[in-house]
This record gives structure tokens, sequence and C-alpha cells, in this order.
């Protein structure tokens, strides 16, 4: 790490000012710019990670190559960053803890108490050295939550404690709200103001100060700010909001930000090297035809809970020169396909418990009987495979043993190695398994290779006892994970496009390549014969139904 350079992002005022956009931003403003960067959030929740927390309340459990079960906003990273990493890059409060109760116990504190200052912010500090080891030009800091947060205390005294130790090497931003009072027709700075005073109190002034806006404004603000707060006004920027969010890559380019970060390090300053965002921006911006896509899911209301799925549609829908109006419909309550007829493509993401399934086999059965594209994800293969075994192969009962276990046809089973884990945390199949795919199936046309790895998150598999049923009355497991013989893709033979995967193809997908299960998916939707509705249904409310 001798010439690793630290950029860390607080949050001030609430929380959802998209932190998490701003620093992927600094990221890509960097990185073509020719820097290597990487990149850790900070999480102040005691939870050791949120592989336990509800999607519906944290939003999508996001997983890496390695296997951990981290927050969404590592997603974001990965996408924007176009780099895959690891559970080195999400930190919570929980493992801190965990790491020195553990050492506690082990006697390693022997005839010491431990204390916050410095055992604990000890080890974040290690943490994150021992992670700039690898010699990045930048390591990029997210510190979750909002400033003023108890639980978030010991990460602001790392970072004041980080920028005494390399006081060239570290820069602090900090990112504020800033309300527009329609009744008062004024922009009003006093939240940020204080939210600076609370960062005061932890001996923290930040070097550069960008200012969450709805619509942009005037910058007569940043000389009261300057007076008010002790930043250079050179050092505030403006953070508007943006559809879509990636024009916040050249609105901050046109501040300078670039130049301004590589002056704050002394650095020669570079150009950045935007053009790919910019014609995706172009692409999205340019009114067309929108295919209507539909998530069939258990949770409804926003997209969190399924934040990659909805990115790697609409990654796939661009890459086909396409807009898309992705439409949750809540699997609880499906009883009838009334609201399916509109759609142009159905998807079943991942899930678990039995909540809603029924929805899900009714949504899969209307798929693949009226050749509607459908791509089911890990829960979405499983339902496919029941559906099939209950309406094709005549298995009443099929189920998944998940959510009947007295069924005579389990359909999906437990994972032989899953039958003796007895904890919630981190005990699933996880992460990035290699599989291999069968030449001559509509897999391999989507991937072009027969050896792919994708990433995991499930405790259940395809029955292999009835591998053989199914395999005779026209499903292909296209893809296996050989060394222990399990199915990872299944795709119906009879059907234009109707594939389901074990994994998560969407936890690799990329705004800028999509990934070639989403994007086979959208192709055959555009080779359907009667898509004629595709640009008549632009009017069309959902609600309506
Ligand atoms: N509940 C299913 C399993 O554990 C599917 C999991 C998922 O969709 N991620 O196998």
């Amino acid at each position: 790490m001798k010439n690793t350079k630290f950029i860390a992002v607080t949050g001030g005022v609430c929380s959802s000012l998209g932190k998490g956009i701003l620093i992927s931003s600094i990221g890509t403003l960097l990185k073509n710019a020719g820097y290597s960067v990487s990149i850790i959030k900070w999480d102040p929740y005691l939870n050791v990670d949120p592989g336990t927390m509800s999607p519906h309340v944290h939003g999508e459990v996001f997983v890496t190559d390695d296997g951990a079960e981290t927050d969404l906003d590592l997603g974001h990273y990965e996408r924007i960053l176009d780099i895959n990493l690891t559970r080195d890059s999400s930190v919570t409060s929980g493992q801190i803890f965990k790491e020195i109760l553990d050492k506690e116990r082990d006697g390693y504190f022997l005839g010491r108490d431990i204390q916050m200052i410095p055992h604990v912010v000890d080890v974040i500090k290690e943490r994150l050295f021992k992670f700039a080891s690898r010699d990045w030009d930048f390591v990029l800091v997210e510190v979750g939550g909002t400033v003023g947060d108890l639980e978030g205390e010991i990460f602001l005294e790392a970072l004041r404690q980080i920028r005494i130790i390399l006081p060239d090497k570290f820069m602090h931003c900090h990112l504020s709200y800033v309300p527009y009072l329609t009744w008062a027709n004024e922009v009003k700075t006093k939240p940020t103001q204080h939210s600076m005073l609370l960062l005061k109190r932890f001996g923290l002034i930040p070097d550069a100060l960008f200012l969450r806006v709805d619509e942009e404004i005037d910058n007569f603000v940043y000389k009261k700010l300057e007076l008010n707060l002790g930043i250079s006004s050179e050092y505030i920027f403006q953070v508007p909001t943006f559809s879509p969010v990636y024009k916040l890559f050249e609105y901050l380019y046109n501040q300078n930000l670039h130049i301004k970060i590589q002056n704050k390090f002394g650095l020669k300053p570079r150009d950045s090297d935007l053009s790919a965002w910019k014609n995706l921006v172009n692409k999205i911006s340019i009114k067309r035809d929108k295919l209507w896509i539909g998530l069939i899911a258990k949770y409804v209301g926003e997209n969190d809970p399924y934040l990659s799925v909805f990115e790697a549609i609409k990654s796939a829908c661009y890459a086909h020169n396409k807009n898309v109006e992705i439409v949750v419909i809540d699997s609880e309550d499906l009883n009838g396909v009334e609201k399916l007829r509109f759609l142009n493509g159905i998807i079943i993401p991942g899930g678990f418990d039995k909540r809603g399934i029924e929805g899900k086999i009714l949504a899969a059965q209307y798929a693949r009987e009226n050749k509607t594209p459908f791509l089911g994800l890990c829960m979405g293969m499983q339902v496919m495979l029941i559906e099939f075994a209950r309406n094709v192969l005549g298995l009443k009962d099929a189920t998944s043993a998940e959510f009947s276990s007295a069924a005579q046809h389990q359909i999906i089973v437990p994972m032989r190695s899953q039958l003796k884990v007895k904890t919630k945390g981190a005990t699933m199949r996880l992460g990035l398994y290699p599989c291999t795919i069968k030449e001559g199936t509509k897999t391999f046309k989507a991937y072009q290779k027969t050896e792919i790895q994708e990433r995991h998150r499930h405790r259940y598999e395809f029955n292999n006892k009835y591998r053989e049923t199914f395999e005779n009355s026209g499903v292909i497991f296209s893809g296996i994970y050989k060394k222990e013989n399990l199915v990872e893709i299944s795709e119906i033979e009879d059907h234009p496009f109707m594939i389901g995967s074990q994994f998560h193809p969407e936890f690799l997908s990329k705004p800028l390549k999509a990934h070639p299960l989403f994007y086979a998916f959208v192709q055959a939707i555009l080779e359907r014969q009667d898509n004629f509705y595709v640009a008549q249904y632009d009017n069309y409310q959902m609600e309506e139904l």
C-alpha cells in the first residue's frame, strides 16, 4: 500500500442520498483516468452480514465470487466499476466485534480490558490497510449510515486516525442533503451545516462537500458554505437527481472533480475518458419501443429486493436498443393469467419459503403453454421444474421439500451438503461454481462456450432421481456442476426460450456488458413473430387490471 490513496465518503442529514452512486462515480472518474481502484463498504449495523436480513427491509443480498453475502451497494460498485469484489470489501460492526470477542475468548487480550479506542478502531484500520496492501492506486471507503448514528461512531473515529497516520494520502468527502422548500422558494443549507457540526464533534472536517439537491442550484451558496464550514468553495460540488443515474459521471466531470481529486493528492492530472458511459446514456435516452417484462415475485412496491435483476434486465434491453418497463406482479395475488397476457417476457427471481409459490407456478405454466420467453432464477428454475412435473409429467403433488416435506414427489430436495447445517448465517451454497454446458442447447447458444462460472445462493437442488423422466419428456439439463452432478441449468425443448438457472446470473451482469442469459432472453422476445404489441402498450397502465 506504499502509494495507495484513500477516499472516504460519509453521508449527512438523512439516508438514501446515494452515497453508493457518488462513490462509484468517483471511482469511475479515477478508473477511466487510468488508476487502479478498489472499494470497501463499512456498515455500522451489528449483524455480521445482511445474509439473514429481510430483502424487503434491507434490500437484495448481493453475493460475491467468494460467497460473501453483502449489502447491495457492492453490486453497484461491481457493476459500475466493472470489478469483482470479495468478502474483504464488506466490513460490518458485527464482524469487527465478533473478531475482537473471539480473540478475547482465545486469551489474546489476557490481563487487559478491551476498549473502543484503541482496540475496536484498530481492527477497522488493520482491515483497511490489509486490503490496501494489494497496492491499489486508490481505495475508496463508503461509510454506511448517516453521520450521527450511534453505531457509526467507531468508523468516524477510524477516519480521524487515518487522517493523522496518512495526512497526504487521505481525502474525506461528505454528501449532504440540501432541500428546496417550495413554500419559501429557497434552498436550505442549514441541515448540511448541522451535519458538518456533527462531523466536527468527531474531529473531522471534510476535504470536499457534495450537495445532494433534487435539481441543480445556483452556486452562490458555495461562498456562504465556505465561510461557515471552512471548506474551500472549489471543493464544493453538486449532485442532482439524474435518470439514468450514469449521467452523474459526466456532471461531476464537468465540475472537474477528477482533476481536483488528483490535485489534492499532488498527482499530475490526467483526463478521464467517459465515452462508453456517454454512449450508454445516449442509448437509454432515445425514445423507442418498450418491452414489458414481468417479475413474478414476493416483494412488491420497491425494486431494492431485486436490484441486480432489474439492472440485468435493463442492461440486456439497452444492449438490444430497446427500452423496458419492468412490472413486479405479486405472486400471492396471482390466481388468473389476465395480468400475464400483456407481458413480452416473464422472469421468476430467487426466493425463499412457500408464500406466493402457487402464483409463480401458474406464471411458469402460462409461459410454457403460451411460448412466452421465460427466465427462472434459482427459485425460478425450481418453480419451472415443479410446474413441468405437475402439468406435463402428471405428478400432481410435485413440489419442493422446502414447501412440503410430506409430499410424495419432491422434485426439489435439500443438497446433501445442507443436511447437517443447523445455523443460518453464511451456510448456504454460496459464491462461484463452475458449470459445464451441453453443446447444441439454447443455453450454449447464449453463452457460446461450454465452461462457465456463476454465483450461487441456495440450499436446495433438483432431485436427480427424476432426471430421466424429465429428459424423456422434453426437458434438457443443459448445465451441470460435474463434480457433484448438480443440475445448474434446465431448458424446455419445445419452447422458444424457457430457461432456468440454479445460480444467479444477475450478479455478474454489468451495464456495459449484458449477461448472456439475459441478453438471449431479450433476443428471444424480439424474435417472436407476434411481437406486434411491443410498442402498443406504451400507454397501458398495469394498475387498471
Ligand atoms: N429457496 C431456494 C433454495 O434455497 C431458492 C433460493 C434462491 O432462490 N436464492 O434452494
